[in-house]
């Protein structure tokens, strides 16, 4: 999984697509922020609170997100709130100035609007963190739909989410685009037949590029605005 991929160059008419579906964190938002938070500030924190070395509460916090990973409680604030015994939107929110729209974004969103497609955002963040993230970087006027995996109880590494959300805003899967950058959520929604699925190969601004092997991919959206 970690050896390099040559990139798959997106090969595809816009004139074949109604509906674009685009994932935030990583895909819109620099994950830069996502990484700092619960990598960085969050075991600060939670050391601070618990008396714990920076190591040690690394470490327990790591393995506690790896035991939810792929399920909505990774992304329940309220759920780690609880857990961790700290205010975690209000920990968000002192950091919120990380918060960073990727560069051409707000280009390729006017260009995908001026198609007049539908563009949906598809996220799997709760709603406190997206009304944070918004705050900071407002991409909402852009998007007739603004989806959060929790209102459908599935995650989107599943294919009966992409099933259910197919259901929900009616689109025809033979004609819809998906950008995102976690391949477990590509793989579900190819699974379920979107046709067209985009990989985002540099989700943070500080990590290096790492395309798909199976993926188109792109390292930002002015790739896709042809
Ligand atoms: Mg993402």
């Amino acid at each position: 999984m970690n050896q390099p991929h040559n990139k798959i160059t997106p090969n595809f008419c816009w004139s074949a697509i109604d509906t674009v579906l685009l994932d935030m964190d990583g895909t819109l938002l620099d994950k830069y922020f996502d990484d700092y938070f619960w990598e960085e500030f969050v075991p600060q924190m939670y050391g601070a609170k618990h008396g714990l070395s920076i190591e040690q509460a690394t470490a327990e916090l790591l393995d506690g997100y790896r035991r939810v990973a792929d399920t909505l409680s990774w992304t329940d604030l309220d759920f780690w709130s609880d857990r961790l015994g700290l205010d975690i939107p209000v920990l968000k929110q002192q950091v919120s100035h990380l918060i960073q729209i990727h560069p051409f974004v707000i280009e390729f969103l006017n260009y995908i609007a001026a198609q007049a497609k539908k563009l949906c955002l598809v996220t799997a963040a709760h709603n406190k963190t997206l009304a944070i993230k918004m705050k900071q970087a407002d991409l909402t006027p852009y998007f007739d739909t603004i989806i959060c995996a929790e209102e459908l109880g599935i995650p989107k590494e599943s294919p009966e989410f992409w099933r259910k959300l197919e259901e929900m805003l009616g689109f025809d899967k033979s004609r819809t685009l998906l950008a995102d950058d976690t391949s477990k959520v590509l793989h579900a929604a190819r699974q379920h037949g979107i046709s067209h699925v985009i990989h985002v190969a540099r989700p943070s601004s500080r990590s290096p590029i790492r395309y798909s092997g199976e993926f188109p991919s792109i390292v930002s959206f002015d790739e896709l605005m042809f």
